[in-house]
């Protein structure tokens, strides 16, 4: 088995943490965002100023922009919490109140100066937050007006700006969450596709219905993002049978005695619409969790089994595309469970003689591979069989077949095993059987000629001896036979050379 490999493959079947995946714009960027700002804010006044033939120093607030953008694109944001960015904000009213005391009113400058500064805040800190810089923002912008004297028209500015920066601010926020909030979810369905994708390999490389199982509740539950799951498949007695899980209680596989509680499986099981809200209530009831999920795993054919995913706690009703993947699972699942049970009855059907359903020839000689010295082996052959044909017919000829058939495997023990190794030819295996095997293949002997049968047998027996191979002893075996039909038939013979003669 391919166990390693698919082992392997199973711990990789984790839908990759989501979380992990990040989905928002590190504090770093955000802050590198605001000194870009800060510097190209604090460039602008020289540049027009170079443009008006004005040779006059640069002012202390555009030092201070250029200074605290330097900081702010180096400082280690991402290792400080998120609100450390507030900073920034309040850096960014402080140049404002240092600007109007340096070069007096300037509405449309300071205007455009918040309408930035609280875009970025609302981006970067999110809703909320510019609604509540808007009164210390608005004190920032109306005092020093004041302090300074300026004109009642730059004054009455305020009760355009701080309105319309909160807005801008608030509208961005909006925006940034929404433009999070969707990159989280195709993340996620990424993140859920790519572990479909594993599971299905994992499944498709799994060559045993209880390794099947448990990739199908490993998967399932993951899908989900559930606490546990419980894969059941029809057994050969068409009972539905618990055959993989994970992280299920093993004491609530109790509930499986529960006619109620097998019935509702039964139902989730052949039903293609589910077994509806109350089913699934009374489902996590009974097997004491929070909630219940149930998958039929169906592949070509008819259901198979169900997948029980259960959450110990209430869960949310899962949305479109996590039902698409799950039910996409089950269907990998039900396909894996058909392969191998095809797998399983070809390699049956292979082994097997159709007209007595004894061993074939191929299955005898895997037996004969595994002959130890002091095994024995017995050829039995139906004595002029061909008159029962041509006397009775073809397919009595066939019942005798199926008749000695059914007498050799009903009469041996446990450890021996009959093939039908040619027409009307069988072989006996008796492992261990030493001696012994002469009266065991007498006794065969006896019970069939007590029968009602249309003929009679012939065998020989041999013993493996040391160092002998198998097919030397089954042509030893032969050489009984032919010696038991030359010597009139209707007898058993044990090899010569093995000791002891009979009959
Ligand atoms: P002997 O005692 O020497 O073994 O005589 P025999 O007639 O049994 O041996 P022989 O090898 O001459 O004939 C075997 C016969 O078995 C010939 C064939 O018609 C019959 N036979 C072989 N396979 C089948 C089968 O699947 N069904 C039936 N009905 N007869 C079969
Ligand atoms: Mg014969
Ligand atoms: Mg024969």
């Amino acid at each position: 088995m391919r166990s390693e490999g698919v082992r392997n493959q199973a711990c990789s079947l984790g839908l990759r943490n989501e979380t992990s995946m990040g989905g928002s714009l590190a504090n770093s960027s955000l802050a590198r965002m605001a000194a870009v700002f800060f510097m190209a804010s604090a460039l602008l006044g020289p540049l027009a100023r170079f443009a008006r033939g004005d040779a006059a120093a640069p002012l202390a607030a555009e030092w201070g922009a250029v200074a605290f953008g330097l900081f702010a694109f180096f400082a280690p944001w991402d290792r400080w919490p998120q609100r450390a960015l507030h900073a920034v904000a309040a850096v960014g009213f402080g140049l404002k109140i240092v600007t109007t005391f340096e070069i007096g009113a300037s509405p449309y400058l300071y205007a455009l100066h918040y309408l930035m500064l609280f875009m970025w805040i609302g981006a970067a800190l999110g809703p909320r937050v510019p609604l509540a810089w808007g009164l210390p923002a608005g004190a920032a912008y109306v005092v020093p007006l004041l302090l300074i004297g300026a004109e009642r028209a730059a004054i009455a500015s305020t009760a355009l700006v701080i309105p319309a920066s909160i807005f801008t601010g608030e509208a961005a926020a909006w925006l940034a969450t929404h433009l999070r909030s969707a990159e989280l979810m195709s993340q996620s369905r990424a993140s859920k596709m790519a572990g479909l994708v594993d599971a299905t390999l994992a499944l498709a490389a799994s060559e045993a219905p209880d390794q099947l199982a448990r990739l199908t509740a490993l998967g399932a539950t993951e899908i989900y993002a559930a606490d546990c799951a419980l894969v059941l498949l029809e057994d050969a007695d068409a009972r539905l049978a618990p055959l993989g899980e994970a992280g299920w209680k093993e004491q609530s596989l109790e509930r499986l005695e529960d006619a109620a509680t097998l019935a509702l499986l039964r139902e989730a099981m052949a039903s293609e619409n589910g077994i509806g809200a109350t089913g699934l209530v009374e489902l996590a009831a009974s097997f004491g969790l929070g909630s219940v999920r149930v998958l039929s795993l169906r592949g070509s054919g008819d259901a198979l089994g169900v997948a029980v995913v259960g959450s110990f706690a209430k869960a949310e009703p899962a949305d479109e595309f996590t039902e698409y993947v799950a039910r996409t699972l089950a269907t990998q699942a039900g396909l894996g469970f058909e392969r191998i049970h095809a797998a399983e009855s070809l390699r049956d059907e292979s082994l097997r003689d159709p007209l007595t359903d004894v061993g074939n020839r191929r299955s005898a000689e895997a037996a004969l591979r595994r002959l130890k010295p002091g095994d024995a082996v017995g050829v039995i052959d139906l004595d002029h069989f061909k008159r029962v044909n041509d006397s009775y017919g073809h397919a009595a000829g066939d019942r005798a077949l199926r008749a000695l058939a059914d007498h050799l495997r009903d009469s041996v023990r446990g450890p021996d095993s009959v093939f039908r190794v040619g027409g009307e030819e069988f072989l006996v295996v008796l492992p261990g059987a030493g001696q012994a095997a002469l009266s065991v293949v007498r006794r065969l002997h006896e019970r069939w000629q007590d029968q009602e049968r249309v003929a009679a047998f012939s065998a020989g027996v041999a013993i493996v001896a040391a160092g002998e191979s198998a097919e030397a002893a089954v042509a030893r075996a032969d050489t009984a036979l032919y010696a038991a039909k030359r010597a009139g038939r209707n007898r058993v013979v044990l090899d010569a050379s093995a000791g002891h003669e009979a009959d």
